[in-house]
């Protein structure tokens, strides 16, 4: 049962007002994607605070966490400022930079703790989202791609000092990106609560962004070929930014191991791979006759699937399940942090008979 929660210390409602908080820092390292480039929202941050920015673009240097990574940093340079701007990549290797700058001593081993506090503590770090549902910008880990493998790293200081969401970026966002991200986020309420880890917190967290998340989901799917109405961007930003909180204080279960799976072996994203994960977690709960709330979302899972995908989609995705190896499957969900979290016993037997019914079926809704 946790009883110690860590949450970010300012939320602005606008990126303006976010942007021209730091106009007096005085060299601030911007983390960000391609995507930030040809936006709208990179002339304000020129206009807001250019002068003291150095980029680091996440697309254009895709490398492993290692000595390497690290000095592509000049450690001359003195930063006053992490800004991490973008979706859950952008802000978990902003986490890393941050924990570096800190702690000079803080580099990729085998050997180093993962669950670090660093003590210098005259930087700040701050998140700018523009890819709302991983709730990586409320979050006290780091995921990391590492060899195939995800790392996690851990620290109260990755939490962010300064968090805003550029309501319109996403407005922007396609209808099926942000379903995704808005069932991981939806993920992120349910499995909180079914971790060893879970609280008061997370149970009246886990039940409201389970009722909202639907609402939201409907409203988009409702709307599918028009631009998002910016009270649903908001009502998206709420479900990534307290997921994000449910997740970081009591971690998720099952859909999450099986999800790291599917994204390190078959290059999908991570909200589509939670998806996927759904159905397979859906089918083992019914197996063990558990009741879960994942029973409350399944009408609307299966809708999507059979109704808002589209054939090739489908067909992209069922074609999955026949490379998957049944041993390796269950090995690596063994082995994941979010399979150790949870608090139900999973029957890996039972979870190997569900995943052979669906590589028979070879559709991942049976
Ligand atoms: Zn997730």
């Amino acid at each position: 049962m946790k009883n110690i929660h860590t949450f970010p210390n300012f939320l602005f409602d606008n990126t303006s007002s976010f942007l021209s908080f730091f106009k007096n820092h005085k060299k601030i390292l911007l983390i960000h994607s391609n995507n930030l480039v040809t936006s709208k929202l990179f002339e304000l941050i020129k206009d807001k605070i250019s002068k003291n920015i150095k980029f680091y673009n996440i697309s254009k240097n895709k490398m492993s966490i290692n000595k390497g990574f690290y000095n592509k940093l000049n450690n001359k340079v003195k930063f006053d400022l992490v800004l991490s701007i973008g979706g859950g990549s952008a802000i978990d290797i902003g986490k890393i930079f941050y924990a570096k700058i800190l702690n000079e001593n803080f580099l990729y081993s085998k050997k180093t703790r993962t669950n670090t506090l660093f003590k210098k503590n005259d930087i700040d770090f701050a998140a700018l989202v523009t890819l709302p549902g991983s709730g990586a910008e409320t979050s006290k880990t780091s995921i990391i791609n590492i060899n195939k493998k995800k790392k996690f790293f851990i620290s109260r200081n990755f939490v962010p000092k300064y968090i805003a969401y550029d309501f319109d970026t996403i407005s922007n966002n396609s209808s099926e990106q942000q379903i995704f991200r808005v069932i991981d986020s939806m993920i992120h309420g349910i499995e909180s609560n079914e971790t060893i880890l879970s609280s008061t917190f997370s149970n009246y967290l886990s039940q409201n962004i389970v009722i909202k998340s639907k609402k939201i989901l409907k409203e988009i799917l409702k709307n599918k070929n028009s631009k998002l109405k910016i009270s649903i961007v908001k009502e998206i930003c709420a479900t990534s930014f307290y997921g994000g909180l449910a997740q970081s204080e009591c971690g998720s279960s099952l859909c999450h191991a099986i999800a790291h799976y599917i994204e390190n072996n078959f290059k999908l994203n991570h909200s589509e791979s939670i998806f996927l994960a759904t159905f397979i977690k859906l089918s083992y709960e019914k197996k063990m006759k558990h009741k879960s709330q994942l029973f409350k979302c399944e009408k609307l899972l299966k809708y999507i699937y059979f109704d808002f995908l589209k054939d090739e989609e489908r067909t992209h995705y069922d074609r999955i399940i026949n490379k998957i190896s049944l041993t390796k499957f269950l090995k690596t969900i063994k082995e994941d942090p979010c399979f150790k979290l949870t608090k139900k016993h999973v029957d890996i037997n039972k979870l190997k008979y569900v995943m052979s019914s669906i590589k028979k079926k070879r559709r991942w809704n049976i």
